[in-house]
């Protein structure tokens, strides 16, 4: 049985040997290492410890925060590769097809299959926009990943279809208030340009009534934009979603990609999360001129997602960071734009703030979502900053270890149950095949 209370011993953290003592998943102290003896001495901290505690020696790993990714479709883990090379609105009705077979067995093993990929890239909490999503909550607090779900709001205009999902939307609110854990239920609209006006109304109005986070895309492609222009009297989705009283600091806008200033400046002012899905956006061909500097300097919260494998294909962040650099200095041509501390913070701090989460850095108080990261590798050997080795040289297989909510949930890059995941998952394949 493993231990409420662990010691970290010997772990390098912002460069330098220290102790981390974690308990009730929380990180509760942090100190040089070498001073096992003085925590013992804490009065406060040895009346928790003296009912045991593991100590793990750490030697040789750095210690991260997990990542939070702050977009995706967690069960279109088992949807990879199956419209390539297709544009934008041949793959979203591609997609739309398929889905019409997906049920919830598909989404709770989907959801295992992704929060295995997940953890093991150094993900520790997910925002989640899927079918079925109590089942994807249970798939992903048995992996022990937290999950933040949201009830999908995509009515296409049916009445009849919009009075479901209201119905639907309320009853698993309702349930929601009886979880016993950490997951987060939310509210998403998939979109503008799929969700009618009164439905948007009723999520936003819901959502704020709740206090609960309201999940778009939002300018994901020209398209949408000269679309929604189109039928609102020539006002952009930003705009439109604005003068409907929708968006504030609840508010995660997956892409916001295609922005005019005026986009810009209402995010900004409303507080806005949004979310740069740089591997969906640029195979899609949808854009890649995200406006890092102008979202931020303007007050958005600009986070990292991955967008879900049927268009990102994978789920790795440590991979989103460094393409999302790489294109923003190259659009640019500014070698300077999105430095290395403002990127770690997009995919850790600014999403634990858009989730209002008490994670996303190593401190004293914070929950224990950890990632150990081997460094006795040819990707660290060099005299450069670590966050430059693990960003832009090093691949996420050398996160070695993942701790969420001070419980370890992958040890030595195994996880539990693995295998026979993968085995049950394959079955459901057959779901969406030809
Ligand atoms: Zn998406």
């Amino acid at each position: 049985m493993a231990k409420e209370n662990i010691v970290l011993k010997n772990i390098t953290l912002d460069g330098k040997a220290s102790d981390i003592v974690v308990s009730g998943g929380i990180i509760r102290k942090i100190l040089p290492a070498g001073n096992l003896q003085n925590i013992l001495q804490d009065n406060d901290l040895a009346k928790v410890l003296s009912e045991g505690m593991e100590v793990v020696d750490c030697y040789g790993k750095t210690a991260m925060p997990g990542f939070i990714n702050m977009h995706t479709h967690a069960a279109m883990s088992l949807m990879r590769g199956i419209e390539e090379d297709v544009v934008f609105q041949d793959w979203i009705d591609a997609i739309w097809k398929i889905e019409a077979n997906v049920d919830s067995d598909f989404v709770y093993w989907g959801t295992k299959v992704a929060a295995i990929e997940m953890l093991k890239t150094g993900t520790t909490t997910f925002n989640d926009q899927y079918w079925s999503p109590t089942h994807a909550k249970v798939a992903a607090k048995e992996m022990g990943i937290r999950p933040v779900i949201s009830y999908v709001v995509l009515d296409k205009s049916d009445p009849s279809e919009a009075s479901r999902q209201r119905d639907q939307c309320e009853r698993m609110y309702e349930a929601s208030l009886k979880w016993n854990d950490d997951a987060i239920f939310s509210v998403s609209l998939h979109a503008v340009y799929s969700v009618s006006e009164e439905m948007i109304l009723w999520a936003s109005e819901f959502a704020r009534g709740h206090d609960l986070l309201l999940h778009i895309h939002l300018s994901e492609t020209e398209k949408e934009v000269l679309d929604c222009k189109a039928a609102h009297g020539g006002l952009s989705p930003v705009e439109y979603l604005d003068r409907l009283g929708v968006l504030d600091s609840r508010t995660i806008a997956a892409h916001s990609l295609w922005l005019s200033e005026n986009d810009v400046r209402i995010l900004g002012e409303r507080k806005v999360n949004c979310v740069h899905n740089i591997n969906s956006n640029t195979k899609l061909a949808s854009g890649y001129k995200f406006l890092y500097n102008e979202l931020r300097d303007a007050g958005a919260n600009v986070c990292i997602g991955t967008d879900g494998c049927a268009s990102s294909n994978n789920l790795d962040i440590l991979e989103a960071l460094k393409t999302s650099a790489i294109i923003q200095k190259a659009w640019r041509n500014d070698p300077k734009a999105w430095p290395l501390d403002e990127l770690l913070r997009c995919a850790t701090v600014n999403g634990a703030k858009a989730l209002r989460l008490n994670t996303g850095e190593i401190a004293e108080g914070k929950a224990a979502d950890i990632l150990f990261v081997d460094t006795d590798n040819s990707f660290f050997l060099s005299p450069g900053s670590f966050l430059a080795n693990f960003i832009y040289s090093a691949h996420s297989d050398c996160i070695e270890s993942v701790m969420v909510n001070g419980k370890f949930v992958m040890r030595g890059r195994k996880i539990e149950g693995e295998k026979d995941i993968l085995r049950e998952a394959r079955k459901m394949i057959g779901l969406i095949s030809e």
